[in-house]
Protein backbone atom coordinates (compact mmCIF):
# COMPACT_ATOMS: atom_id res chain seq x y z
CA UNK A 1 0.00 0.00 0.00
CA UNK A 2 1.13 3.54 -0.79
CA UNK A 3 -0.20 6.79 0.78
CA UNK A 4 1.32 9.88 -0.61
CA UNK A 5 2.98 11.77 1.85
CA UNK A 6 1.12 14.65 3.24
CA UNK A 7 3.52 17.98 3.72
CA UNK A 8 4.72 18.24 6.70
CA UNK A 9 6.50 21.83 8.32
CA UNK A 10 9.17 20.45 10.90
CA UNK A 11 8.62 23.17 13.92
CA UNK A 12 11.59 21.93 16.15
CA UNK A 13 10.01 20.87 19.89
CA UNK A 14 11.98 21.40 23.28
CA UNK A 15 13.86 18.21 23.84
CA UNK A 16 12.97 18.80 27.80
CA UNK A 17 9.15 18.23 26.39
CA UNK A 18 10.21 14.38 25.38
CA UNK A 19 11.88 11.06 25.88
CA UNK A 20 14.81 11.06 24.16
CA UNK A 21 14.11 7.04 22.48
CA UNK A 22 11.02 4.71 22.62
CA UNK A 23 12.95 2.63 25.34
CA UNK A 24 12.76 -0.17 22.88
CA UNK A 25 9.06 -0.42 22.15
CA UNK A 26 7.99 0.08 18.46
CA UNK A 27 5.08 2.77 17.50
CA UNK A 28 1.68 0.74 17.42
CA UNK A 29 -1.16 3.67 18.09
CA UNK A 30 -1.96 7.29 16.83
CA UNK A 31 -3.40 8.89 19.78
CA UNK A 32 -5.47 11.83 18.82
CA UNK A 33 -5.49 15.20 20.43
CA UNK A 34 -7.00 18.75 20.91
CA UNK A 35 -5.08 21.47 21.81
CA UNK A 36 -7.37 23.80 23.01
CA UNK A 37 -5.38 26.23 21.14
CA UNK A 38 -4.01 27.47 17.95
CA UNK A 39 -0.76 26.21 15.84
CA UNK A 40 1.30 29.17 16.82
CA UNK A 41 -0.29 28.28 20.75
CA UNK A 42 1.09 24.86 19.90
CA UNK A 43 4.82 25.68 18.11
CA UNK A 44 5.63 28.17 20.82
CA UNK A 45 4.43 25.94 23.66
CA UNK A 46 6.24 23.03 22.72
CA UNK A 47 9.60 24.98 21.95
CA UNK A 48 9.23 26.21 25.87
CA UNK A 49 11.12 23.69 27.51
CA UNK A 50 8.93 24.21 30.84
CA UNK A 51 5.90 23.50 29.31
CA UNK A 52 6.49 19.18 29.96
CA UNK A 53 4.27 18.38 27.40
CA UNK A 54 4.92 17.54 23.17
CA UNK A 55 3.32 16.08 20.70
CA UNK A 56 4.77 14.42 17.48
CA UNK A 57 2.44 16.67 15.25
CA UNK A 58 0.18 19.29 14.80
CA UNK A 59 -2.88 19.30 12.13
CA UNK A 60 -3.69 23.27 11.55
CA UNK A 61 -7.40 24.60 10.73
CA UNK A 62 -6.17 24.86 6.96
CA UNK A 63 -4.70 21.46 6.92
CA UNK A 64 -1.47 22.26 7.60
CA UNK A 65 0.82 19.89 9.43
CA UNK A 66 3.99 20.83 11.77
CA UNK A 67 6.06 18.08 13.50
CA UNK A 68 7.81 18.54 16.53
CA UNK A 69 9.59 15.87 17.16
CA UNK A 70 11.23 12.68 15.31
CA UNK A 71 9.35 9.62 15.59
CA UNK A 72 11.76 7.56 17.46
CA UNK A 73 11.68 10.11 20.38
CA UNK A 74 8.49 9.80 22.92
CA UNK A 75 7.15 13.61 23.28
CA UNK A 76 4.62 13.95 26.59
CA UNK A 77 1.74 13.59 25.20
CA UNK A 78 -0.24 10.96 27.03
CA UNK A 79 1.38 9.61 30.12
CA UNK A 80 -1.16 9.14 32.93
CA UNK A 81 -3.26 5.83 32.77
CA UNK A 82 -6.18 6.80 34.49
CA UNK A 83 -8.74 4.56 36.21
CA UNK A 84 -11.34 3.30 33.62
CA UNK A 85 -9.26 3.86 30.86
CA UNK A 86 -10.72 2.27 27.59
CA UNK A 87 -7.43 1.98 25.33
CA UNK A 88 -6.67 -1.59 25.15
CA UNK A 89 -2.89 -1.61 24.38
CA UNK A 90 -2.58 -0.31 27.96
CA UNK A 91 -3.02 -4.06 28.82
CA UNK A 92 -0.82 -4.87 25.83
CA UNK A 93 2.08 -3.51 26.67
CA UNK A 94 2.71 -4.54 30.70
CA UNK A 95 6.17 -6.03 31.41
CA UNK A 96 6.57 -9.28 33.27
CA UNK A 97 5.49 -7.48 36.49
CA UNK A 98 2.14 -5.87 35.58
CA UNK A 99 3.66 -2.64 35.02
CA UNK A 100 2.15 -1.22 32.07
CA UNK A 101 4.54 0.89 29.79
CA UNK A 102 4.18 4.59 29.41
CA UNK A 103 2.15 5.32 26.61
CA UNK A 104 4.15 7.93 25.06
CA UNK A 105 6.64 4.97 24.08
CA UNK A 106 4.05 3.06 21.90
CA UNK A 107 1.92 5.75 20.28
CA UNK A 108 2.39 9.03 17.49
CA UNK A 109 0.99 11.86 19.11
CA UNK A 110 -1.47 13.82 16.75
CA UNK A 111 -2.80 17.26 17.80
CA UNK A 112 -5.50 19.22 16.27
CA UNK A 113 -5.48 23.46 16.64
CA UNK A 114 -8.94 24.33 18.35
CA UNK A 115 -11.41 23.46 21.25
CA UNK A 116 -13.02 20.21 22.55
CA UNK A 117 -16.10 20.08 20.68
CA UNK A 118 -15.55 21.72 17.87
CA UNK A 119 -16.25 19.91 14.24
CA UNK A 120 -12.79 19.63 12.27
CA UNK A 121 -12.38 21.47 9.52
CA UNK A 122 -12.43 19.77 6.09
CA UNK A 123 -9.33 20.13 5.16
CA UNK A 124 -7.96 19.60 9.04
CA UNK A 125 -10.01 16.31 8.58
CA UNK A 126 -8.42 15.28 5.07
CA UNK A 127 -4.94 16.64 6.23
CA UNK A 128 -4.89 14.59 9.96
CA UNK A 129 -6.34 11.16 8.18
CA UNK A 130 -3.76 11.19 5.58
CA UNK A 131 -1.15 11.85 8.30
CA UNK A 132 -2.40 8.77 9.93
CA UNK A 133 -2.80 6.76 6.75
CA UNK A 134 0.78 7.55 6.13
CA UNK A 135 1.86 6.88 9.68
CA UNK A 136 0.32 3.19 9.54
CA UNK A 137 1.23 2.85 5.95
CA UNK A 138 4.96 3.56 6.60
CA UNK A 139 5.96 3.72 10.11
CA UNK A 140 3.07 2.07 12.42
CA UNK A 141 2.80 -1.51 9.84
CA UNK A 142 6.46 -1.31 9.28
CA UNK A 143 7.63 -0.56 13.33
CA UNK A 144 8.21 -4.42 14.22
CA UNK A 145 4.68 -4.15 16.23
CA UNK A 146 2.32 -6.83 15.99
CA UNK A 147 -1.14 -7.13 15.61
CA UNK A 148 -1.48 -3.32 14.07
CA UNK A 149 -4.37 -2.28 12.46
CA UNK A 150 -7.15 0.36 11.61
CA UNK A 151 -9.12 0.05 14.11
CA UNK A 152 -10.39 1.96 17.12
CA UNK A 153 -7.73 -0.12 18.99
CA UNK A 154 -5.22 1.38 17.19
CA UNK A 155 -6.88 4.75 16.47
CA UNK A 156 -7.53 6.41 20.04
CA UNK A 157 -7.92 9.61 21.70
CA UNK A 158 -6.46 10.96 24.86
CA UNK A 159 -9.48 10.30 26.67
CA UNK A 160 -8.97 6.78 26.10
CA UNK A 161 -5.36 6.74 28.40
CA UNK A 162 -6.86 9.85 30.55
CA UNK A 163 -10.56 9.49 30.72
CA UNK A 164 -10.38 11.58 34.28
CA UNK A 165 -8.34 14.36 33.58
CA UNK A 166 -8.49 15.08 29.91
CA UNK A 167 -12.28 13.29 29.03
CA UNK A 168 -12.69 15.85 26.57
CA UNK A 169 -9.02 14.95 24.62
CA UNK A 170 -10.20 15.28 21.51
CA UNK A 171 -13.84 15.79 21.63
CA UNK A 172 -14.83 13.54 19.21
CA UNK A 173 -18.11 11.26 19.03
CA UNK A 174 -17.71 7.99 18.57
CA UNK A 175 -19.42 8.86 14.93
CA UNK A 176 -16.20 10.85 14.83
CA UNK A 177 -13.99 8.49 15.37
CA UNK A 178 -16.18 5.85 13.39
CA UNK A 179 -15.63 8.42 9.91
CA UNK A 180 -12.07 9.12 10.91
CA UNK A 181 -10.77 5.52 10.66
CA UNK A 182 -13.11 4.65 8.03
CA UNK A 183 -11.41 7.45 5.82
CA UNK A 184 -7.81 6.45 6.96
CA UNK A 185 -8.95 2.78 5.46
CA UNK A 186 -9.72 3.98 2.20
CA UNK A 187 -6.64 5.91 1.89
CA UNK A 188 -4.76 2.57 2.73
CA UNK A 189 -7.28 0.53 0.05
CA UNK A 190 -7.09 3.19 -2.42
CA UNK A 191 -5.69 1.43 -5.56
CA UNK A 192 -2.82 3.05 -7.35
CA UNK A 193 -4.24 4.92 -10.37
CA UNK A 194 -4.27 3.45 -13.02
CA UNK A 195 -3.50 5.07 -16.58
CA UNK A 196 -7.12 6.02 -18.46
CA UNK A 197 -7.20 4.35 -22.00
CA UNK A 198 -6.94 7.69 -24.49
CA UNK A 199 -10.19 7.04 -27.05
CA UNK A 200 -9.13 6.68 -30.41
CA UNK A 201 -10.13 9.56 -32.34
CA UNK A 202 -12.63 9.49 -34.94
CA UNK A 203 -10.47 10.41 -37.72
CA UNK A 204 -8.23 7.27 -37.21
CA UNK A 205 -11.22 5.10 -36.51
CA UNK A 206 -12.79 6.37 -40.06
CA UNK A 207 -9.33 5.86 -41.40
CA UNK A 208 -9.31 2.48 -40.29
CA UNK A 209 -12.70 1.60 -41.39
CA UNK A 210 -11.97 3.12 -44.84
CA UNK A 211 -9.38 0.78 -44.86
CA UNK A 212 -10.55 -1.87 -44.27
CA UNK A 213 -13.19 -1.15 -46.74
CA UNK A 214 -10.46 -0.72 -49.43
CA UNK A 215 -8.99 -3.82 -48.36
CA UNK A 216 -12.11 -6.04 -49.71
CA UNK A 217 -12.50 -3.83 -52.57
CA UNK A 218 -8.69 -4.76 -54.05
CA UNK A 219 -9.38 -8.32 -52.91
CA UNK A 220 -10.49 -9.14 -56.94
CA UNK A 221 -9.08 -12.46 -57.33
CA UNK A 222 -6.22 -11.86 -58.98
CA UNK A 223 -2.71 -13.04 -58.41
CA UNK A 224 -1.31 -9.49 -57.37
CA UNK A 225 -1.60 -9.95 -53.55
CA UNK A 226 -2.78 -6.49 -53.21
CA UNK A 227 -5.36 -7.55 -50.34
CA UNK A 228 -2.73 -9.41 -48.73
CA UNK A 229 -0.30 -6.44 -48.15
CA UNK A 230 -2.42 -4.27 -47.25
CA UNK A 231 -3.90 -6.80 -44.73
CA UNK A 232 0.16 -7.07 -43.26
CA UNK A 233 0.13 -3.73 -43.33
CA UNK A 234 -2.64 -2.85 -41.36
CA UNK A 235 -1.47 -5.85 -38.78
CA UNK A 236 1.48 -4.23 -38.60
CA UNK A 237 0.17 -0.56 -38.20
CA UNK A 238 -1.68 -2.05 -34.81
CA UNK A 239 0.90 -3.89 -34.09
CA UNK A 240 3.01 -0.91 -33.30
CA UNK A 241 0.20 1.09 -31.48
CA UNK A 242 -0.62 3.03 -34.75
CA UNK A 243 -3.60 1.72 -35.14
CA UNK A 244 -5.71 1.30 -32.20
CA UNK A 245 -9.07 0.08 -33.45
CA UNK A 246 -10.09 -3.69 -32.52
CA UNK A 247 -9.76 -5.39 -35.44
CA UNK A 248 -7.23 -5.32 -38.62
ZN1 LIG B 1 -4.64 15.44 24.83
Amino acid sequence: MVVAKPAITFVKGAPENAYATRNGYAPEAVCLHVAAGSMAGMDSWFANPGAQAGAHFGVGLAGEIHQYYALDQAPFANGAIEAGYTATLIDGNRDATGKPANPNWWTVSVEHAGQSGDVLTPQQFAASTRLTAWLFAEVLLKGGATGVAVDRDHIIGHRDISPRSRPNCPGFSSQVFADYIARVRTLLAAPVPVPVPVPVPEWRAFYIAELRGAVVAADDDERDANAALMRAAVRKQTAQGKLTAAGG
